[in-house]
């Protein structure tokens, strides 16, 4: 186990006390250097400089067997929203600085340790933004700036901000930013993995409305990603995910519209067949109408539809179709409200559970959706007395929001300038003896979505990164050409692929 050193960052930012071991005698000297290209009069720097100072003996010395981590490795127990993702740390820091984070990567590096780094901590994919006791996590949550340019044209967010505090912030002032629909999720885990908004024709997705990113690269310099600085990272970081560095700050176009109508309506599985043709002829009147949003969840019991638009209004006519369904239940009925009670009432309290997911793209078809939910009722009855729930997520995007993310420096992902359907089965379940079981539940949906899709020439091979299970290859679905483009991005601003060799998990170019 590599470490220790790191306790010296932490004992910096207020968290630990030290307990140094390094390799090389000049160790303490280097990490002054790196201070050395901060401004000396932020007092963090004069801090950490003291810190290193004042245990260059212990930093320079030889390394020896690491007995201060190991006390302490039960102590940091990560909490992530899945419980499969609580994952024992063996040293768990928390800066609140870029440099911190600078000097961070660069123990980290010295000392080959392995590490993750996590935001709002909810990606179920165990490993992604944590790691047990052989390595050390970097919590971002400290990075919780929340400003408003004086036009209110752009807000300034801290990396471990939620959407939920951001948009409470923005509301107040009579804006919104372009978010998902949680307010518990994490700002970056979102944005780096693209961030798929209700409303996507008019938006795009979240991460096209980045003005612009602030992050630490493992050489420990601090860089600006925006259209005119860096901005092959930037396109890289918006669909790229963790490759590439570890962000700190956002600025993010308040591009949202806040006041908006929206509506939650419950329908009857009985009503499957004319609920699912409904989804597919609005998703065909969304391509017109680019205020429009709609997104259902499907269960054994029926499916729940949320629907939005752009602005306030009265009944719009682009969901139509719906309107000869009788909901067995009107669970918010239609309201001119602000972006911000959307969210409110899309995120309820989260029960403590483990969580799991796998994403599929096709094309719009009421056919090809009749067939997937008659199937996901054959595999969820198969799997009745186990301990976890299967629930059927169906998001769309429309044409357009390739077109907007075109007009903002584009983004990683290569999305097909046609409207799609993005799949999302999901698992919740207690019982750790669940676990292989229900991902392999999740992979036979996914695969028949797949193979269903294929057959019928709607399938689209996009598999977009926040719905994605950790054993899918999504940088690949991206095409050749994006992965190519995010490899020379991380060969360029990772020179030693320190993202690539020591982060724990995550969607990596290298193992794409
Ligand atoms: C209830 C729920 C609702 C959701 N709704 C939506 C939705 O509407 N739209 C949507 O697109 N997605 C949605 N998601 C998916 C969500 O966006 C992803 O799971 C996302 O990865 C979570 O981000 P986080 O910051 O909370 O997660 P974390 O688990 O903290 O991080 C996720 C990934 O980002 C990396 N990361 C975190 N912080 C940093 C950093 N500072 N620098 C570099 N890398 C970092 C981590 O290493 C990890 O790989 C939802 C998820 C849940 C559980």
């Amino acid at each position: 186990m590599k470490v220790s050193p790191l306790l010296l960052v932490a004992a910096a930012t207020g968290s630990f006390g030290a307990a140094i071991q390094a390799r090389e005698e000049s160790f303490s000297e280097q990490l002054l250097d790196t201070l050395g290209s901060f401004s000396s009069s932020d007092p963090i720097v004069s801090e950490l400089s003291a810190a290193i100072r004042n245990s260059s003996a212990l930093l320079d010395q030889a390394p020896s067997q690491n007995s201060a981590i190991s006390a302490r490795a039960s102590s940091f127990q990560a909490q992530a929203a899945s419980s499969n993702c609580d994952l024992p740390a063996a040293c768990f820091i928390t800066p609140e600085h870029p440099v911190q984070v600078a000097i961070a990567l660069q123990v980290i590096s010295r000392v080959q340790s392995k590490f993750a780094v996590r935001s709002g901590g909810h990606n179920p994919n165990p490993g992604f933004a944590g790691i047990g006791q052989e390595g050390v996590t970097i919590d971002t949550q400290r990075f919780s700036s929340l400003s408003l340019s004086a036009d209110k044209s752009y807000a300034t967010v801290g990396a471990g901000l939620r959407f939920g505090p951001v948009q409470e912030y923005l509301d107040s002032q009579g804006v919104a930013v372009v978010s998902g629909r949680n307010k518990y999720v994490g700002v970056t885990g979102l944005l780096l993995g693209g961030g798929h908004p209700i409303i996507n024709s008019l938006t795009g997705l979240a991460a096209d409305n980045i003005k612009s990113i602030e992050v630490v690269l493992s050489d420990y310099r601090v860089v600006t990603a925006s259209r005119t600085e860096n901005s092959d990272l930037f396109r890289a970081l918006k669909g790229g995910g963790n490759n590439f560095g570890i962000v700190t700050k956002f600025e993010l176009y308040t591009k949202m519209p806040r006041n908006i109508w929206y509506r939650n309506a419950i329908y009857a599985a009985s009503d499957a067949k004319a609920v699912l043709k409904a989804l597919a002829e609005v998703q065909k009147n969304m391509e017109e109408d680019s205020k429009a949003g709609i997104q259902m969840t499907c269960s054994p019991d029926g499916f729940t539809v949320a629907f939005v638009y752009g602005e306030h209004t009265n009944d719009p006519v682009v969901f139509a179709p719906f309107s000869k369904l009788v909901p067995t239940s009107e669970r918010t009925p239609p309201t001119n409200g602000t972006t911000l009670e959307f969210i409110q009432l899309q995120s309820p309290p989260q029960p403590e559970a483990s969580r799991d997911t796998v994403g599929v793209t096709t094309t719009p078809d009421a056919d090809l959706y009749l067939d997937l939910y008659n199937q996901y009722l054959t595999i969820n009855a198969a799997n009745n007395g186990t301990s976890a729930a299967f629930l059927l997520v169906i998001q769309t995007l429309g044409a357009a929001a390739a077109r907007v993310a075109e007009c903002n420096g584009g983004n990683a992902l290569g999305t097909s300038k046609r409207a799609l359907t993005l799949w999302n089965p999901i698992s919740t379940w207690t019982d750790p003896a669940d676990d292989k079981r229900v991902h392999s539940v999740l992979t036979q949906i996914g695969n028949y979505i797949k193979s269903q899709s294929q057959a019928k020439k709607l399938y689209d091979p996009l598999i977009f990164a926040n719905i994605a299970a950790h054993d899918q290859k999504v940088l690949a679905s991206y095409g050749s050409q994006n992965l190519n483009f995010l490899r020379g991005v991380s060969q360029k601003y990772d020179r030693n692929g320190t993202f690539q060799r020591l982060q724990n998990g995550g969607f990596l170019v290298s193992k794409s």
